[in-house]
């Protein structure tokens, strides 16, 4: 007859439980004296530790001729799950060579319907975009969560 094993037995089951009893009792007994922090917000705005990585918001980052990098390739809008990315182009001719191009007229971004999962983000060929950590977006109506992000 093949033996039973130790935890299959009734010692053993009552011994499983008294560990996880003991494990779970430990996690308890640690959080009931680490330290209890109260974040007085909104007094605390100004020593806030907001993470760099939290995602509140997307941005277009311009520099300081206020250009920005997106060369209105349409890749974000097309991969955002939500649509709530909408890109309008227009084009222009370069007066040296006579091409003609596509650029970016104006880039919309619906706060409201974005679930921040960063996809925009990642398949933009130029870092264009980016999440910024600005988490206080609260406004009472919801068409002021579509913003213009390129100037
Ligand atoms: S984070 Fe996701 S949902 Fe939000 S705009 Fe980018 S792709 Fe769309
Ligand atoms: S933000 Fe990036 S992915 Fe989106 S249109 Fe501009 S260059 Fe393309």
């Amino acid at each position: 007859m093949k033996r039973m094993e130790f935890r299959n037995t009734y010692i053993g089951n009552i011994t499983i439980a008294v560990k996880s009893l003991f494990t779970g009792m430990r996690v308890t007994l640690r959080e009931f004296f680490t330290r209890k922090i109260t974040e007085q917000y909104p007094e605390n705005r100004k020593t806030l530790h907001i993470p760099e990585r939290h995602r509140a918001r997307l941005v277009m980052p311009h520099d300081e001729n206020g250009n920005n990098k997106c060369i209105a390739c349409g890749l974000c809008q097309q991969t955002c799950p939500n649509g709530t990315i909408s890109i309008t182009t227009r084009t222009v001719t370069d007066e040296e060579s006579g091409k003609s191009r596509k650029v970016l007229a104006e880039y919309r971004y619906d706060l409201g319907a974005c679930m921040f999962c960063q996809l925009c983000v990642n398949v933009c060929p130029k870092n264009a975009i980016e999440f910024s950590n600005e988490f206080e977006n609260a406004v009472f109506d919801r068409s002021r969560l579509i913003i213009k992000l390129n100037k």
